[in-house]
């Protein structure tokens, strides 16, 4: 195959959410498709594959009912009773809080504008989506898709088949070929058996950010990175984002911040989709409703400044920086009793004692620092209703201590405790490609556009600097992606 050279009206580079929306939006105009992916087939579907949910705009009930299939409306209103709507106003201000202001405007603007449309076409593709269900699922989602990301992930390769778009397998893209007025022709890839040759009249890149190479790790978002752990996949390593800036394409949006989330202290150095729907998540997301401390008995954080969906993907810088790069959640009796742990917790790492200087003894806390640390912390914590609602801050919280606790603040006294000792996990990079976010075009570092080519999904930077709203990559990468296949296929079509 080393000398075989390939044809299509839109090449593909990746097969993730992202990608695969560009595909089915490609299909819609009548494009010949194709796709290039570096993982095996046995192990393809991205880190898409392993989410859970998307974060969109609905404003009542009358925009949810097309996305699920199998709920009575009688569930569906009492579903909504957590979460009555998220306007587009509500989701703009969210991403705006986490990001402090700094989200790409008009980045936003679509993204914003385009979530429901593209939730109900993704459902016209054949996807549906569940309610989530209570504290078992932490989801800050009202719906979460059918089978998750993996059943999304199967849904799109078998429609994709169906429809005749071929996946090689196996392929890694490594170079953008241009012709010699600049436009993007095609990809060179290294397969199996040697460089091959990809045309497409445009390009689609969607293979992730740099969130899986360590040397880039280190270099853009700085030490300490290069050794954590991923919570995804081992092959999105910048490829996409270093040929395109290889040609001139203008990097945009945080290269230095990045999404990472508190995982158990053994989660794996990555994971492919096929292992995870057997062990499932290492997320480890009941920090809002502990104290964290780090191995010197210390508080770090303001565990619950926002809502958990607000503040988990910035949560894992905080652990990172702490003396060895871990924390400890540390609950006692009285969450176990409210029933109010998410049912992957059953498989987590911890140590559980009858008193704290056990427990810390156990787990090689500074046992003096940490038992000043709760005893500060209970004499801080002020009256009010403590209510658990993912959805609401409750105002239950500490007053005088460094840092505090701006919700669901109880008084850590009743044993038996337990700690689950915690790392940071990768999730994503920030760092992306300036698009134009009407066509997804990418643009080139003299402010014009680089015509063929098109970015989506992680590769598309400007949404989330710093910080970022749970469910919103999913979205971003379907929408964006979908808007790339689109513009991808009328250029190709029109050539
Ligand atoms: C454990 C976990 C849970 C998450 N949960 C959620 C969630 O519930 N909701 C949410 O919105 N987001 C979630 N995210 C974030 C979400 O996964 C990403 O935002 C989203 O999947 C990005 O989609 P993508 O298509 O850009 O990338 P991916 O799905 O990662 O796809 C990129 C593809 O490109 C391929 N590739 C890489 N390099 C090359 C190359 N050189 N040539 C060819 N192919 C290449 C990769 O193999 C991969 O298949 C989660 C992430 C993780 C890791």
């Amino acid at each position: 195959m080393g000398d075989e050279v390939f044809h299509y009206d839109v090449l593909v580079v990746g097969s993730g959410n992202a990608a695969c929306s560009a595909a089915h939006a490609a299909l819609d105009r009548k494009a010949r498709v194709g796709i290039l992916e570096k993982a095996s087939k046995r192990d393809r579907g991205g880190n898409s594959a392993l989410t859970g949910h998307m974060r969109f705009v609905f404003n009542g009930i009358e925009d949810v009912r097309p996305l699920v299939r199998n709920a009575s409306d009688g569930e569906l209103r009492a579903l909504l009773e957590r979460l009555p709507h998220r306007t587009e106003a509500e989701l703009w201000d969210e991403i705006m809080r986490v990001t402090n202001n700094q989200s790409d405007q008009d980045m936003l603007q679509v993204h914003v504008t385009e979530s429901l449309n593209t939730v109900h076409w993704l459902a016209g593709k054949g996807h549906d989506w569940t309610p989530a269900g209570g504290f078992k699922t932490p989801s800050d989602n009202i719906l979460t898709m059918n089978g998750g990301g993996y059943g999304l992930q199967q849904r799109n390769f078998a429609i994709l088949e169906k429809a005749g778009v071929l996946f090689h397998y196996e392929t890694s893209a490594t170079e953008l070929i241009q012709d010699q007025q600049g436009r993007v022709v095609g990809v060179r890839a290294l397969t199996p058996a040697g460089f091959a040759n990809f045309y497409g009249k445009s390009v689609v890149l969607a293979c992730g950010s740099f969130e899986s190479n360590p040397e880039m790790r280190a270099r853009y978002l700085g030490p300490g990175w290069d050794l954590v752990r991923l919570r995804g996949v081992p092959f999105n390593t910048g490829d996409g984002l270093r040929m395109a800036l290889d040609i001139g394409a203008m990097p945009h949006g945080s290269w230095s911040t990045c999404h990472a989330s508190p995982q158990d202290l053994n989660l794996p150095p990555f994971t492919i989709p096929i292992s995870y729907s057997t062990r499932g998540s290492y997320a480890r997301y009941m920090y809002p409703y502990s104290i964290m401390v780090n191995a010197r008995g210390e508080r770090f954080v303001d565990e619950a400044e926002d809502l958990r969906g607000r503040t988990y993907a910035k949560m894992g810088r905080s652990i990172l920086a702490q003396p060895g790069g871990i924390a400890f959640q540390i609950l006692d009796a009285k969450p176990r009793k409210m029933d109010i742990y998410p049912s992957n917790y059953d498989k987590a790492t911890t140590a559980k004692a009858d008193t704290l200087e056990n427990l810390a003894e156990e787990l090689d806390i500074n046992v003096a620092g940490f038992v000043k640390t709760v005893r500060e912390f209970n004499a801080a914590v002020q009256p009010g209703h403590f209510d658990p609602d993912r959805h609401k801050l409750d105002g239950k919280r500490t007053a005088g201590i460094t840092p505090p606790k701006s919700n669901y603040a109880l008084p850590i006294d009743e044993p038996p405790f337990e700690a689950f000792p915690v790392r940071c996990g990768m999730t994503f990079t920030f760092g992306g490609l300036k698009i134009d976010p009407k066509s997804a075009q990418v643009q080139h570092v003299a402010g014009r556009p680089i015509p063929g080519l098109y970015a989506a999904g992680e590769m598309a930077g400007g949404l989330w600097v710093g910080n970022y709203a749970s469910g919103s990559g999913m979205m971003a990468g379907a929408t964006f992606g979908r808007i790339a296949g689109t513009h991808a296929a009328i250029a190709a079509l029109q050539s």
